[in-house]
């Protein structure tokens, strides 16, 4: 279908969103209909309050259950009140809630695949029946602590110690940058043990186990992020995830959120695009419409390249993650490429703002600068590049 606008021809209906190529053209109607279910939500819900969450730097805490009776948290996992939709409605859904703000993507990123991803896959019968349904429904909210202050890129050098006291665990160390650390009312915590790394269920509340928010962030800001304290914390066996052994258990909860943010680099970027595309039209310099000069239509089309491209790279991924075959190299190859390309896009539309483009009254500088956190969080674009360079070359050339 062709529409036609203020600024001249006829264009195509997915030009208005810079996705000429109408990638997501083989998406299935159930699919379609979910990703418009989030869509709405983010249009009544999201939009409207995130300039001031974003200044205030405030999540508000309703939105868990309400993001969990829209039903996208653990929306991929299945029994214990989880929907279980395919890899592509639930990046087609991550897309729509980061196309609003990372920090909805990052709440259910971290609800869905690590926290509930962490006890689905590795926990015990109890412990999936008392913590599963409530974190579906967001009566509870979890997190994951992974990375300690002196512990990021390098899991693997984790301070955080897990000792056998007769039939407990006693928990000590610290953990940095957990999102939702402080509104989670149970916590996934990766301890080194005698036996090697294990997961932890802490409840809030436990004695010993503290939170404090860490402030001042110019990114990600309606987000929250947490440290974790625990001095001392005595946990029963029961706590301790049975099926977890190794790094290799967290590590594979982070490639279920990976996977998330693959998608919903992209619908950052559709938000940048959309709304430079729609400025541009409205904005006139020299007598005629930012639209119309060449230099516009250069950027505009070289970022609707990319938009196009890393969309298609996402719906390949989830199309190898319903088959069963996607490795972790090459959900690296998604998470690098396409927040890599987010942020370029989130930078070059604010340029078209102009000096409009550094308020919050337009979206560009908001992704941009919540993007950098999503370039970090869950493996660095320099350790994805390693990845792919151990994949291709096979030498490791970490240290
Ligand atoms: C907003 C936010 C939310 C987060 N949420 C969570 C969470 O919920 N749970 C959790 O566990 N963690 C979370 N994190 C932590 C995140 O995963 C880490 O910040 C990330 O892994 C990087 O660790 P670091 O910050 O310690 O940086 P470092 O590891 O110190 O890295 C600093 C720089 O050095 C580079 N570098 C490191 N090693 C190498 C190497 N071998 N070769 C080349 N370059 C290298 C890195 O790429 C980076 O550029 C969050 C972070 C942020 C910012």
């Amino acid at each position: 279908m062709m529409t036609s606008t203020a600024t001249g021809p006829a264009r195509s209906r997915t030009a208005a969103t810079g996705d000429l190529l109408d990638a997501a053209a083989g998406v299935g109607a159930e699919e379609r209909q979910l990703q418009d279910a989030v869509a709405h939500f983010a249009r009544q819900r999201l939009r409207p309050g995130i300039a001031q969450w974003f200044e205030a730097g405030h999540f508000p805490p309703e939105l868990a259950h309400e993001l969990g009776d829209l039903g996208v948290l653990g929306m991929h996992l299945t029994g214990y009140g989880c929907a279980g939709a395919s890899a592509t409605s639930y990046g087609l859904a991550c897309l729509e809630l980061e196309a609003a703000d990372s920090a909805f993507r990052s709440f259910v990123s971290v609800q869905g695949s690590l926290s509930m991803f962490s006890i689905w896959a590795y926990g015990s019968a109890e412990q999936k029946q008392e913590w599963l349904p409530r974190l579906a429904s967001g009566r509870a909210v979890g997190c994951f602590g992974l990375t300690e202050p002196d512990a990021g890129s390098d899991p693997g050098s984790m301070r955080t110690r897990a000792v056998r006291q007769g039939g407990d665990w006693i928990l000590s160390g610290a953990k940095m940058w957990i999102t939702s650390g402080s509104r989670a009312d149970v916590a996934t915590v990766w301890a080194r043990t005698e036996e090697g790394v294990r997961g932890f269920l802490v409840p809030r509340g436990t004695p010993g186990f503290t939170t404090r928010d860490i402030g001042n962030k110019l990114s990600l800001r309606a987000s929250v992020t947490s440290e974790l304290s625990l001095a001392d914390v005595r946990l029963p066996d029961s706590a301790r995830l049975p099926l977890a052994e190794g790094l290799r258990a967290p590590l594979s909860c982070l490639t279920e959120a990976r996977f998330g943010i693959v998608f919903g680099s992209v619908g950052a970027a559709r938000d940048c695009l959309e709304t430079a595309l729609a400025y541009a039209a409205e904005r006139t310099q020299f007598g005629r419409p930012l639209a119309g000069f060449q230099l516009t239509q250069r950027k505009l089309a070289d970022m609707s390249l990319e938009l196009s491209k890393g969309l298609l790279l996402a719906l390949h991924l989830a199309r190898l993650k319903e088959a069963g075959t996607l490795t972790p190299e090459q959900v690296s190859v998604g998470k690098l490429n396409n927040v890599r390309e987010a942020i370029k896009i989130a930078r070059e539309c604010r340029t078209i703002l102009g000096g409009a483009g550094i308020t919050l009254d337009y979206p560009p500088l908001r992704h941009a600068s919540n993007l950098e956190s999503v370039l970090t969080y869950e493996g660095t674009s320099e350790v994805h590049t390693l990845v792919i360079g151990q994949a291709l070359t096979g030498v490791p050339a970490y240290r």
